[in-house]
């Protein structure tokens, strides 16, 4: 399902062009969403029983996992290292679809995961485990798609995106886009991530290893040339850590365009990509902001503006 994408108002230097996958059409859009369509495709094909998955109870993974397996009544277990602390828009929405959460030491994840699976095997179920933030290969492939979406747009519209910015986290969004960028044979964009937590040089290789696992299972390569953009300027001392500029920009593009953004994904990364542009004097060219969505979050951090 293809998203809207519109210019922004008041672009200054550059055209400015906002992909909306915000507006993705299932439980409040976003990348999670995007990625969570492909894994229920896959676990039907599996003929599963049950779901489980990693994430925080906040997280935009957990509620759109938990809205799809509400709706299609697969019962769903979240493995979480979060202890219950204030609720969120999207912790409240888990609690209402009904998942159950299994709470985890961070040590010990892994092997809590791994029980988890292995007793509900034993009582006669067949689960699916969807990598934490829909992480891995079928990730990968959504982003695949979005960017075969956004060639087609360009044919269509007679404008070609010298850069694609986007919120940068797992990197399965950004390796996504770069392997469609290699299938579609153009190297000549840059796709930059702005990272909003990971740092280099570790953050670069995540998405690198993701784009050699995903191309490796198509029987391709990773080109020599050099990719793989990610920005680590802009983590602001790391995870759901913001600035008064991040805000200022949440409170601008809300005022001026009415689209939502928030402090942990898109606002940060959009305040992070006009930072960017600005520091390399980069002008007249057409930029495409991707949204990742997390509607719910820009409602937590509403009452903050
Ligand atoms: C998870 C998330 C991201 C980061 O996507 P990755 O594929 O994990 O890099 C960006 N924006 C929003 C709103 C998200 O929920």
């Amino acid at each position: 399902m293809e998203t809207p994408i519109q210019k922004k108002f008041f672009s200054q230097a550059n055209q400015i062009y906002i992909k909306r996958d915000d507006l993705y059409p299932v439980s409040f859009g976003g990348n999670k969403a995007r990625k969570a369509v492909l894994f229920f495709q896959d676990l039907k094909k599996h003929g599963s029983s049950c779901i489980v998955t990693y994430g925080s109870a906040a997280s935009n993974h957990c509620r759109v996992i938990a809205n799809l397996a509400a709706r299609e009544d697969y019962p769903c277990w979240i493995v979480t290292t979060s202890v219950e602390d204030e609720e969120t828009a999207n912790s409240h929405m888990v609690k209402l679809f009904g998942a159950q959460y299994i709470r985890s030491p961070v040590e010990n994840v892994h092997g809590v995961i791994e029980q988890t699976i292995h007793s509900l095997q034993k009582q006669g179920n067949t689960p699916y485990f969807i990598p934490g933030g829909g992480h891995g290969n079928i990730g990968t492939q959504a982003y695949v798609d979005v960017y075969a979406e956004i060639v087609q747009w360009e044919q269509k519209h007679n404008i070609y995106f010298d850069y694609i910015f986007h919120a940068s986290g797992t990197g399965t969004t950004q390796a996504g886009l770069i392997c469609g960028q290699i299938l579609s044979g153009d190297v000549k964009r840059q796709i930059v991530g702005i990272s909003i937590a990971r740092p280099l040089p570790r953050g670069r290789e995540v998405v690198e290893n993701s784009v050699r696992d995903y191309l490796y299972t198509i029987g391709r390569e990773l080109p020599p040339c050099n990719l793989i953009h990610l920005e680590d300027a802009y983590i602001c001392g790391g995870y759901g850590k913001i600035n008064q500029q991040i805000t200022d920009t949440i409170h601008r593009v809300l005022l001026e365009d009415g689209i939502p953004l928030c402090g942990t994904y898109t606002g940060k990364a959009f305040w992070g990509m006009e930072q960017y542009l600005g520091k390399k004097k980069i002008q007249g060219k057409n930029i495409l902001y991707i949204h990742t969505g997390g509607t719910p979050l820009f409602f937590d951090d509403l009452r903050t503006l």
